[in-house]
């Protein structure tokens, strides 16, 4: 079976209760709950029974053993996250506007997923790697950009193949290395995961056609655009496929992006047609919008095929 690995952060997230809260003054929380989209990401994929592990740094805390302990449980290699002896678990404080959409406190770059290095740990894992995965929310140093070119490096040179999905966060664009980067991962991923509206945040098209077209020649081999309640598309150079959504209750978006990914990608290296697996990463990223916390919703193939039989699709 082929090996997917990830690299990138491993936070805790705390989340606000009541939607519309302020964090600018006291209000109930509640977590930490297992986080990082790249966290996320690799739980999915283990829990699909797919061989999987993560690049990581987390500091010797409740934090960063809360998160070990959860991705080991769930199967996934931890060998190559790293213990950082006086570095902090990297954390993530989340909030509902009334709208739906959510506003974030990130420490990342200053926590110990700042001190994510192509240890040997790392070299090993990724030495047995078939499929490499990145998330843009990982590209938040030079430092960090230079391990996942080394990475791809190695992967690449081994004939594995490379996804990415941008995954991009408002407080994230302010950082300036991360747009250099986001460039660089579209030269190099074989299938890109975009949201809808990021498309048009990485080029210079107007529209989502040429956008995708633009992309496509870029030399990326396929699409996959997730659009929330909508379904998602994928694209190559020869045909489109829609896979429409499950119409479900959101009770919290936070991880659906992540499984959804993770599906798709553990599906098509499983040799599943297209449209198998964008029905399997459509039921995968609804599922998780129904359960509260970025981790609890991830979904064995027998979750989801117990949800494929209860829901209807959208029309
Ligand atoms: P995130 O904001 O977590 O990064 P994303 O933008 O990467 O998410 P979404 O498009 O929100 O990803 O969700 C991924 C997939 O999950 C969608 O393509 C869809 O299949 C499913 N999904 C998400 N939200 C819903 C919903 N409300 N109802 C049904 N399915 C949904
Ligand atoms: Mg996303």
């Amino acid at each position: 079976m082929k090996k997917i690995v990830t690299l990138g952060e491993i936070l805790v997230e705390i989340m606000a209760v009541d939607r519309g809260q302020s964090f600018r003054a006291p209000g109930t929380l509640v977590g930490p709950f297992a986080s990082g989209a790249p966290a996320i990401f690799i739980d999915q994929v283990a829990k699909l029974g797919q061989p999987c592990g993560i690049v990581s740094c987390v500091g010797d805390d409740d934090f960063g053993w809360l998160n070990i302990e959860r991705l080991r449980g769930d199967g996934v290699d931890v060998s190559a996250i790293r213990v950082h002896p006086e570095q902090v678990t990297g954390s993530a404080f989340v909030r509902y506007q009334e709208n739906g959409e959510r506003d974030f406190v990130f420490n990342i770059k200053n926590s110990a997923c700042g001190h994510i290095s192509m240890t040997e740990q790392a070299e090993k894992l990724l030495a047995g790697c078939d499929h490499f995965h990145i998330m843009g929310s990982s590209l938040f140093s030079f430092r960090i950009i230079d391990v996942i070119k080394k990475a791809i490096e190695i992967v690449k040179g081994n004939g594995g193949t490379v996804s990415f999905d941008p995954n991009i966060r408002k407080e994230m664009l302010n950082i300036p290395e991360m747009r250099a980067a986001l460039e660089f991962m579209l030269e190099y991923c074989d299938i890109f995961l975009p949201s809808g509206p990021e498309i048009s945040l990485l080029t210079e098209a107007d529209d989502e056609e040429t956008a995708i077209r633009e992309i496509l020649d870029m030399g990326v081999s396929s699409i996959v655009v997730k659009r929330g309640p909508k379904g998602s598309s994928y694209y190559d150079a020869e045909r489109s496929v829609h896979g429409r959504s499950f119409p479900v209750e959101e009770l919290d978006p936070t991880g659906a992006g992540d499984c959804f990914g993770a599906t798709y990608v553990t599906c098509r290296l499983q040799g599943r047609s297209v449209e198998e697996a964008l029905r399997y990463a459509n039921a995968s990223g609804a599922r998780t919008v129904t359960r509260k916390g970025p981790m609890e919703g991830a979904s064995s193939f027998a979750e989801l095929d117990a949800f494929i039989a209860s829901h209807e699709v959208a029309a």
